[in-house]
Formats: structure tokens, sequence, C-alpha cells
């Protein structure tokens, strides 16, 4: 048995065949103490709601549970998994709540409910596409504060540190804007290849962002999502070049934003981004 009374990862990795999918991006974590720990880095979660995308075979779960989560709604898409969910489920008296589906069509204030007034911490342990997805899809829903407190999720070390990057670095682009204009995003500590069965290619790491309050003239998230974009398309190119893709004169938004034209996208902070997005929604 495990510290949690609950038989060990592995046993129920080899009892219910979970046998890791290339298809789903399985890389399934085994260690408690470990999945305790990403449970304390997700803040208070004691008093919220937590909705893990992807739980496996449970590992996060059972570290959020045993950290004292009061409430867990997953949803995993994998059938297999969801035996082994259930029975984490039943041990802990129904805290947790199973459902099986595809995290990137779920519309989530509807799934989660009515929390009486409770905080939501998304935490999530995801292969790369789908990671990279639903953030973008999480950072980008238009109403801001948005529906959760914080974003507790699991990388790959080079998407977490695109995550992060600031100006003037490679990695710096579309993610890095699109988290940070509306958020603070960090990376809190890194998890070794060995820590999963089977071991990635790569590092991990675990990135939490949480989100900011908007200034009152902040740009309209689509524009500023198209201008970003549309920069970053082409980021060796100087901006009074690639910025034609937006269907007016760069010169004009690029002068009135007080930014040189022969500036390129990865040279621009946030706040370059956020003014430039303002001049094009007053232009276009
Ligand atoms: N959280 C577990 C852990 O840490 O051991 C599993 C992590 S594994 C990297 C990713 C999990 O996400 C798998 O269980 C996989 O089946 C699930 N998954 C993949 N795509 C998904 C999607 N679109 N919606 C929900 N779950 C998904």
């Amino acid at each position: 048995m495990s510290s949690d009374g609950l038989p060990p990862l592995r046993d129920v990795i080899d009892r219910y065949d979970l046998r890791a999918k290339k298809s789903l991006g399985q890389n399934f974590l085994t260690d408690l103490n470990l999945t305790q720990k990403i449970a304390r880095a997700a803040g208070n979660i004691k008093d919220a709601v937590i909705y893990e995308v992807g739980p496996g075979p449970g590992a996060l779960t059972r570290g959020l549970l045993m950290q004292g989560a009061q409430k867990i709604i997953a949803v995993e898409m994998d059938h297999r998994c969801i035996l082994a969910l259930n029975e984490i489920a039943s041990a802990y008296d129904n805290k947790v709540k199973v459902i099986e589906g595809d995290a990137l069509d779920v519309d989530e204030a509807a799934l989660i409910g009515d929390t009486n007034g409770k905080d939501i911490h998304v935490v999530a342990n995801l292969p790369y596409n789908v990671g990279t997805a639903l953030l973008v899809k999480w950072m980008t829903v238009e109403n801001w504060l948005p529906w959760f407190k914080s974003l507790t999720l699991m990388f790959q070390k080079e998407v977490g540190e695109r995550i992060v990057a600031k100006p003037k670095s490679k990695a710096y682009g579309r993610l890095s804007v699109l988290c940070q204009y509306r958020a603070d995003p960090r990376i809190l500590f890194d998890i070794p290849r060995q820590a999963f069965i089977p071991p990635p290619k790569v590092t991990s790491c675990i990135v939490q962002i949480t989100p900011k309050e908007q200034p009152a003239n902040a740009p309209d998230q689509k524009i500023l999502e198209r201008v970003v974009s549309v920069a970053f398309n082409q980021r060796r190119k100087m901006l009074r070049a690639s910025l034609k893709g937006l269907g007016i004169d760069p010169a004009i938004i690029l002068a009135s934003a007080n930014i040189k034209e022969t500036a390129r996208a990865e040279e621009l902070s946030v706040e370059d981004f956020c003014r430039l997005a303002l001049e094009y929604q007053e232009n276009k």
C-alpha cells in the first residue's frame, strides 16, 4: 500500500493495463511525494475547487487529495483510466468527480457550475500539444478576470521557457505575450525525465500562471492576438514589413505607438504590443 492507503501507482498501471499510449501523449507520474509537492505549489487547495485535466492513473489526483483537496473535477479522455480514477473517488468519499471527455471541448464554467464562492484552481499534466492549446484557450477567454484563480501546469521545459520569456530572447514569442499580457507566469521547478513511466525525451517543468487585473485602456484581446501573431509570423523581418499582414499601412500605427519601423517583433515589450494593438484598433 502507498501512504494514502491505496495501491502503488505502478500496481494500478499494471492492474488496469494502462500501457502508455503515444497518441494520447501519456507519461505517467508514480511518486506521490512529487505529486504532493505539485499540489502544495497549486496554492490554497483546501478551500477551493480543483479542475484537473488528464489525471491518467491518478498520481496527481492522489497528491492533491493527500494535501487536503475537498473537491476535484477531473476530465480524462482515455476510457481505460476511468475505472482506476473511480476507485480513488470511492476511497475519498466522492470528493472526486470523474468525467470522460476531451478537455479541449469542455465549457469549463458550465461544467464546474456553482462553486459557492470557492476559488477554482486548474492543475494539469498534459501532453505538449493539448497543453499549449488549452493554455491558449484559457488565456484568451473573453471575460477577464477569468473563471480560474490560477493555472498550475506541467510543460516541457522549452515550452515553460517560452511562456515566461522576456523580449530580445529567442524564446520570446506569441505565447509569452499572450500569457504575460493578462497574467504573471512563473516557472516553479523542474521535473526530471526519470519521474515518469515511460520517461519523455526532455525535462519538464511546473509553470504557474496567476491572472491579473487589466488596465482600463487594455486593447481588445482578439485584436492584440491578431497583431502579435502577424508580427511573430515573420519574426526576423522589420515591423514595417511584417505588419503588412494586418492590411493597413504599418508606418501609421507604428508612429502613433512610438515604435521604430525598423524594430522586430522580438524587441517589443508586452506594453509596446498593447499600444500597437490599441492604435490598430483605432485605425483599422
Ligand atoms: N496526470 C497524469 C500523471 O501526471 O501521471 C497523466 C499525465 S499524461 C502526460 C497526460 C494525460 O492526459 C493522459 O492520461 C491522457 O490520456 C490525458 N489526455 C490527453 N489528451 C487529453 C484531452 N484532450 N483531454 C483530456 N485528457 C487528455
